[in-house]
């Protein structure tokens, strides 16, 4: 009885949400979400196209348990699939706006989409996202960059949705470390870049180089989630990698790349179960070997609960 209570409550708020624009499916594979391509289905799979079915579904029993995606390219989803309702940004939070040496992005907008608008107005500050796949949501969540440069530097403000409260945080209530920001349990729907100076042009030789790069010591083409482990203090996690010899090393179908041994790749069919059991070899062989304790980048989201 309970359980036919439960079916019909979210039937009725999956109707209701279609209603006011949202694209809901039921049992989608999160295989096609990821680019990993590895995990099992989410019980419920919903575009969110505007606010106003954004504030309709957080107020709604499919809010109860959520997870929001962007183009899953830091996340390894469970073999096992996803309990509960993966959210994505579509319609309006993909827009993309200029005003001087400002960017108003939608949380939902793909960052290299943020980048071409910039470099088509010349406006300099964001060569150095080139290559990172993803949207501007889950840039800013994980303050995506490289050694040297973070995203966080050209953030303005931030405009979140938290325990159902639309809030703009500026500048002095954002914190940002290495992969990192305070905004854990948010929804980030808009993100005001702040470029530099009209007066400086955008550096087209930094593009070329960054592109150059990732194709000399990335694999392309080939599904990865990107680095796999943080870089420790003063080290670098794909060479303390090489240094254990595992480059090349295969479990099931999920193998440590040959050319960037932070990158753990999907050959074909693997499991997240594959990827884990990578995961825990490195971690443990790089501890036994010098002493470092790896952090993983990736996200992994949690099994059934
Ligand atoms: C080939 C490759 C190269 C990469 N190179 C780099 C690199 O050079 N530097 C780097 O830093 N990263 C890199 N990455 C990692 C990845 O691209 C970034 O972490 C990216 O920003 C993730 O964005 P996403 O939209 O795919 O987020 P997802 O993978 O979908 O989600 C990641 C996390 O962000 C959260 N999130 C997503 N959207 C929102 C939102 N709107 N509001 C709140 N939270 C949100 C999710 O809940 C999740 O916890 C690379 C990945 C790949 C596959």
């Amino acid at each position: 009885m309970e359980k036919r209570r439960r079916i019909i409550k979210f039937d009725l708020a999956a109707k209701t949400l279609s209603l006011v624009g949202c694209r809901v499916i039921r049992n989608e594979p999160l295989s096609n979400h990821c680019s990993l391509n590895i995990g099992g289905a989410a019980e419920f799979f919903i575009e969110i196209p505007n606010e106003r079915s954004l504030v309709f579904f957080l107020n709604s029993v499919l809010a109860d348990n959520y997870l929001v995606l962007g183009e899953g390219t830091n996340v390894l989803f469970p073999d096992e699939g996803y309990r509960g309702t993966v959210i994505r940004f579509t319609g309006i939070f993909k827009s993309i706006s200029i005003s001087k040496n400002e960017i108003l992005s939608g949380g939902g907008a793909l960052l290299s989409n943020v980048l071409k608008i910039a470099l088509k107005s010349n406006l300099p500050g964001l060569e150095f996202v080139t290559g990172i796949p993803g949207t501007v949501g889950g840039a800013v969540y994980g303050n995506v960059g490289n050694r040297d440069e973070w995203i966080s530097t050209v953030v303005k403000t931030v405009e979140i949705y938290k325990n159902l409260k639309k809030e703009c945080l500026s500048k002095d209530k954002l914190n940002f470390s290495y992969r990192k920001s305070n905004l854990e349990n948010c929804l980030i729907t808009k993100v005001n870049f702040s470029l530099e100076n009209e007066t400086k042009t955008a550096n087209l030789q930094k593009i070329f180089k960054n592109i150059q790069k990732r194709l000399e010591t990335q694999p392309s083409n080939t599904p990865s989630a990107g680095s796999i482990f943080k870089n420790p203090d003063g080290y670098s996690a794909g060479k303390l990698i090489e240094e254990i010899g595992l480059k090349g090393k295969r479990i099931g179908n999920a193998k440590i790349d040959e050319i960037h041994g932070n990158f753990i790749v999907n050959t074909g069919g693997a499991s997240s179960k594959d990827v884990i059991a990578l995961i825990h070899l490195i971690k443990k062989n790089v501890a036994e070997k010098f002493n470092i304790n790896l952090e993983t980048e990736v996200k992994i989201i949690n099994d059934r609960n």
